[in-house]
C-alpha cells in the first residue's frame, strides 16, 4: 500500500480482520494474495466444496484492488480493433464474452451474498478529443457491434467538453471494490475457506508437492498454488520479467460543487483521464483517475500528477472537498491481454497477471477460471489467456514500440547520471554517488538522512525516487521500497541495504 496516501475506498470500508498464520500447513489449494483475484478464487473454490487457504502479506485489498476506479466494463479503452487484427474475430469475441461473464459474476455475487457495495449499472464511454482519434473510435464502434456489444457512437456530445466523438457501451457497472471484496471473503470463509493476513510468502518450490515458505517461518505444502499477487512470485519457464511492465496511476475522490452527467468516461490519448460517479448515502462523489506512467518514470515532482487531476476535476465539476488521493500500479502485457492459467503444461502453479488496469473484471475472471482448472482440469477461455500465445515478438502494441520495456529500463537505468547532495531539501530524495557507488539519499522532515543501495533486489535495476509517495520505485518491474529501504510491494523479496543513516549535517561534514 502507498506510504502516505490512503484511497477513498480503503478509507470508507470497514474490513474484517484475519489473523496471521502461526503453524505449518498441508493443504490442497493455497492462494497467495488477498485482492479481487485471490478472494474470488477462494470464494469459487469454497462454493465448490473445497477448503482453500489464502494468505495475504498485509490486509485484504492492500494492493491495487483497494486503489482503483471501481469500473466494471468490457470497454478496456481501445482494444477490440487490436485484438481482431492480431488474433482474429473468434478470439476477440471470446475476450468480450469472458469480460462480460466477469461483470455478471459480480452482479450475481452481490445479489446472492447481499453485498452492500453500491453496485450500479451504467454506460461506459471512451471518447476522442483529437481529430486523429475519431477514425479509430469509429472502427472500434463497428468492431464492437460485430462482436455483439451494445455500443453507440455519438458525435460532438456536450460532455466531456471539447470531445469530438464518444463511444458508449450499455449494461456496464461500477461498485465500491473494497466493500465487495471484503464481503466476498467473508462468504468464502463461511463456506470453508481459511484466510490469513499479515502472512507473506517469500519462496516457492514447485514439484510433486509445492512448498511455500513464509517470512514468519511457517511452511505450507500444497497440491495447487494460485499466485494472485499481481506480479507472479514464481516465474517457471515464462520470462515474465520481460513480458510484464508496471504502470503507476493516480486517483482522487472529490465532493464537487456542480453536477456532471452519469456514466463512466475514459479518454483515448495521454495523459489518461478516467472518470466515474460513486454514490455514498445519496451524495454523488466524483472519482478521477489518470496520469498513468511507467513506474519509476513519472514527473520529477510527482505531486504534479495529483495537481493535474485536481485541475481536471475542477474543470468538470468544481472541487468542494477532496475526499481521497491515492496511487497504485498494475502490470501490462505486450498485447493488452492478461496471462491466466498454469505456468507450464503440467504444473499445478497458476498465474493471474498483466491486467493492464482492467483487473476488476480480469481478476474476477481469473479467479473463476483458475477455480475451474483446479476442480475440473479445464476451463472456458483457457486458450485466450494462455501464457503460450505469441504475444511479444509479434505485438505492434506500446510495449514494443515504447521506451518502457522492462529490459530496456534495466539497461537505461544504468546510464543515468547521479547528482550531488548539496542543498537537499527536507522530504527530497535523489540519486547520488556515495563511497564510489550510485546510491539513493532521502532527507526526512526531522533532518535525518538515509542513504540506500538503490540496485533493486529483484534484478538490480536502479531505482528512482517517487516524490509523491516518498518511495524508491523500480522502472523495470515495479518493485517499490520505503525511504528506510524496507520493501513495500512488487516482485523483490528483500529490502534495500542501508549505507548510511544519520543526521544531514554529519553527512555534509563527512563530504
Ligand atoms: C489506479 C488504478 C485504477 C484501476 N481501475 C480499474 C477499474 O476501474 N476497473 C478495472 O477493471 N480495473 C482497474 N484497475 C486494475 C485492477 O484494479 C487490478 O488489476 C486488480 O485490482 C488486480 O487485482 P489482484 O487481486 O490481481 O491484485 P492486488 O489487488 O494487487 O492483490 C494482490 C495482493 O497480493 C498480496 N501479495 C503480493 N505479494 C505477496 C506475497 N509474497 N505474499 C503474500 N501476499 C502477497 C498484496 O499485498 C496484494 O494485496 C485499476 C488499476 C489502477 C492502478
Amino acid at each position: 500500500m502507498s506510504q502516505i496516501h490512503l484511497s477513498y475506498w480503503n478509507k470508507t470500508a470497514i474490513k474484517d480482520q484475519y489473523q496471521p498464520l502461526k503453524e505449518d500447513l498441508e493443504v490442497d489449494t493455497l492462494i497467495i494474495g488477498g485482492g479481487i483475484t485471490g478472494v474470488t478464487c477462494a470464494y469459487c473454490l469454497a462454493r465448490k466444496g473445497m477448503e482453500p487457504v489464502l494468505i495475504e502479506s498485509g490486509e485484504l485489498c492492500e494492493g491495487t484492488t483497494g486503489n482503483t476506479t471501481g469500473k466494471l466494463t468490457v470497454q478496456h479503452e481501445i482494444i477490440y480493433n487490436n485484438i481482431v487484427k492480431k488474433y482474429g474475430w473468434d478470439f476477440a469475441k471470446s475476450y468480450a464474452d469472458s469480460q462480460n461473464s466477469a461483470i455478471n459474476f459480480i452482479r450475481q455475487a452481490v445479489k446472492k451474498e447481499s453485498v452492500d457495495c453500491q453496485f450500479a449499472d451504467n454506460t461506459a464511454y471512451v471518447y476522442a478529443i483529437l481529430e486523429s482519434e475519431v477514425e479509430t473510435l469509429e472502427k472500434e464502434y463497428e468492431t464492437a457491434v460485430k462482436l455483439g456489444i451494445d455500443a453507440k457512437l455519438k458525435l460532438k456530445p456536450p460532455f466531456p467538453e471539447g470531445c469530438r466523438s464518444i463511444l458508449g457501451y450499455s449494461h456496464q457497472a461500477v461498485f465500491h471494490p473494497v466493500r465487495y471484496v471484503n464481503a466476498l471473503a467473508k462468504a468464502a470463509a463461511a463456506d470453508g475457506a481459511k484466510l490469513y493476513c499479515g502472512t507473506k510468502a517469500v519462496k516457492v518450490e514447485d514439484g510433486d508437492r509445492i512448498t511455500v515458505y513464509c517470512e514468519n517461518k511457517c511452511r505450507i505444502k500444497a497440491k495447487h498454488l494460485v499466485m494472485a499477487t499481481q506480479y507472479p512470485i514464481f516465474d517457471g519457464p515464462n520470462l515474465f520479467f520481460a513480458r510484464l511492465f508496471a504502470k503507476r496511476t493516480y486517483g482522487i475522490a472529490v465532493q464537487a460543487k456542480r453536477d456532471w452527467p452519469d456514466g463512466s468516461y475514459i479518454n483515448m490519448d495521454d495523459p489518461s483521464r478516467s472518470v466515474r460517479t460513486h454514490v455514498e448515502s445519496g451524495k454523488r462523489i466524483l472519482i478521477v483517475v489518470g496520469e498513468g506512467h511507467a513506474t519509476g518514470r513519472g514527473e520529477e515532482d510527482m505531486e504534479q500528477h495529483f495537481e493535474r487531476l485536481m485541475q481536471f476535476a475542477e474543470e468538470i465539476a468544481g472541487i468542494e472537498t477532496v475526499l481521497g488521493k491515492w496511487s497504485a500500479q498494475d502490470y501490462e502485457t505486450p498485447d493488452q491481454i492478461p496471462y491466466i492459467g498454469r505456468i507450464s503444461d503440467h504444473s499445478n502453479v497458476f498465474v493471474a497477471s498483466g491486467f493492464g488496469k482492467w483487473g476488476l473484471t480480469n481478476g474476477t475472471l481469473a479467479g473463476n477460471m483458475i477455480a475451474d482448472l483446479i476442480t475440473d482440469g479445464s476451463c472456458q477461455y483457457e486458450q485466450v489467456y494462455s501464457r503460450k500465445r505469441a504475444d511479444y515478438l509479434t505485438s505492434p502494441g506500446k510495449a514494443i514500440t515504447g521506451v518502457f520495456t522492462p529490459v530496456g529500463e534495466l539497461i537505461k537505468s544504468k546510464l543515468e547520471r547521479p547528482e550531488n547532495i548539496d542543498q537537499l531539501k527536507l522530504g527530497e530524495g535523489r540519486v547520488i554517488r556515495y563511497q564510489g557507488q550510485k546510491a539513493g539519499i532521502y532527507r526526512d522532515v526531522d533532518n535525518t538522512v538515509t542513504i540506500l543501495d538503490i540496485s533493486c533486489t529483484h534484478m538490480s535495476t536502479e531505482l528512482n525516487f517517487n516524490s509523491a509517495e516518498k518511495t524508491w520505485d523500480c522502472p523495470a518491474h515495479g518493485g517499490r521500497f520505503r525511504t528506510d529501504g524496507t520493501l513495500l510491494e512488487g516482485p523483490p523479496k528483500h529490502s534495500l541495504k542501508v549505507l548510511f543513516h544519520g543526521n544531514y549535517s554529519d553527512l555534509t561534514a563527512e563530504n
